[in-house]
């Protein structure tokens, strides 16, 4: 059935398998990779789950749609699980499917978007020799994210984002490089890095009348050191900041060997006045246990629940119940991955005091800040979302 809807909708050429092991002999076989894959999720011998892990382990140029009669959670994780596998998930059907959905779905593949990224993967990984001598040549540096308070758009901070200006591929994200540097023992010189550069900004725009601070990503491995607090709290001064201009942002990322170091550490530059911000909230690590202990002053809620979080359940109910916890422990609240007006709006509904994300503005170079922020006062743009909440 599925195959004679695809064919009336214009489909050139139909495959037609019976579970996922037949797909996978199928697209073997087959000289050209296939544009978009649709796939049940209970199938006998290999069923539709999988099929997408070999799919994703393959770094498949396919995308993919899921056509399944199972109830809407199992369809809601298996895309989530998808999205893990780093599959090209175009969206799921019902069974039998709607034509006109069906035709949507299709219509939303890139197949150019796909390529790139699956000739990205491998091509772009560097030696940790090579991030190194990127690191001490000081080609790493930080981009900029504004975070804005939601009911009067102001400005008060921006978040630095570490780039590596790479002489012959351009300015790199940190997923190129930042897992290698953690596991090869550099993140310490990459922070010292961010940090130097990032408050050396925040000194400059200061010195402009522009009233920011900045926040900067902390491992855990960094905040294990003896005496951080006070290191830090120094330079700060010396750069002629004052601690309240520097928000850390830290994350459980692994199991914590030395939580009294890291405890103490943040206990004490929370003293000394630096604003303590628990990043990824919601994943991973990044637990209620950390709220209990850490000496935060600020939630960031995971962008996993804040982008298009008013489509989703229990994506909204996650972000409510956090906003609702982190106003009741008095902390401030800062949703990041804010992509629509419509997050804007819903966050704004909810209460959250700060957002970040692209409905704001990219992560950009440095020296377009302070061009930004005053553009984005003087042209108005922030009353728009405001007057709309
Ligand atoms: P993060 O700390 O959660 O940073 C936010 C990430 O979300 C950034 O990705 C940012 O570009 C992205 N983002 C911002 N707004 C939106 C949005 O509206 N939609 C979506 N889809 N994404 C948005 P980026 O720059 O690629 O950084 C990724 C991660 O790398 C950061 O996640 C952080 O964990 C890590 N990282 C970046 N710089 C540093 C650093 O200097 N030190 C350490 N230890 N980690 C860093
Ligand atoms: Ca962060
Ligand atoms: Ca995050």
């Amino acid at each position: 059935m599925l195959v004679g809807i695809l064919k009336r909708l214009g489909a050139d050429e139909v495959h037609e398998a019976a579970n996922g092991t037949d797909a996978l002999d199928i697209i073997e076989r087959l000289d050209q990779a296939v544009d978009i894959i649709v796939s049940d999720l209970d199938m006998p011998e290999m069923d539709g789950m999988e099929l997408m892990r070999h799919l994703g382990d393959s770094n498949t140029p396919s995308s993919l749609i899921i056509a399944s009669s199972m109830d809407q959670p199992l369809v809601r994780a298996v895309v989530k699980m998808a999205t893990a596998y780093r599959i090209n998930l175009l969206g799921s059907v019902d069974k039998p499917p709607s034509p006109d959905i069906l035709l949507q779905l299709i219509e939303s593949h890139d197949a150019r978007k796909n390529q790139h990224r699956s000739s990205r993967g491998p091509s772009l990984q560097f030696r940790l020799e090579e991030i190194e001598a990127g690191l001490d040549n000081g080609q790493f540096e930080p981009f900029f994210q504004p975070k804005v308070l939601l009911d009067s758009g102001r400005v008060l901070g921006l978040e630095a984002l570490a780039r590596w200006r790479h002489p012959e591929h351009g300015v790199l994200p940190p997923f190129v490089f930042i897992e290698e540097i953690e596991d090869g023992g550099l993140i310490d010189k990459l922070t010292r890095a961010m940090i130097e550069r990032a408050t050396a900004w925040c000194k400059t725009w200061r010195d402009q009348d522009l009233d920011v601070a900045v926040a900067i990503n902390i491992s855990i491995h960094t905040l294990t050191q003896v005496g951080l607090a006070e290191r830090l709290t120094r330079y700060v001064i010396e750069q002629g900041l004052e601690p309240r201009h520097v928000t850390l942002e830290v994350t459980e990322t692994v199991a914590m060997t030395d939580l009294g170091r890291v405890l103490e550490n943040l206990s004490r530059l929370r003293m000394k006045g630096f604003t303590i911000a628990i990043d990824d909230y919601g994943t991973g690590y990044s637990s209620m246990q950390q709220l209990d202990r850490t000496a935060a002053t600020e939630l960031k809620i995971d962008r996993s629940f804040v982008t298009g979080a008013g489509k989703q359940k229990s994506s909204r109910v996650i972000l409510q119940s956090s906003l609702e916890m982190a106003a009741r422990l008095g902390l401030t609240s800062v949703a990041e991955g804010v992509e629509t007006l419509a997050d804007w709006n819903l966050l704004s509904e909810f209460g959250c005091d700060q957002a970040q994300g692209y409905f704001i503005a990219r992560p950009m170079a440095a020296e377009e800040v302070a061009e930004w922020i005053k553009n984005w006062h003087t042209d108005g743009r922030h009353e728009l979302p405001v007057q709309a909440g």
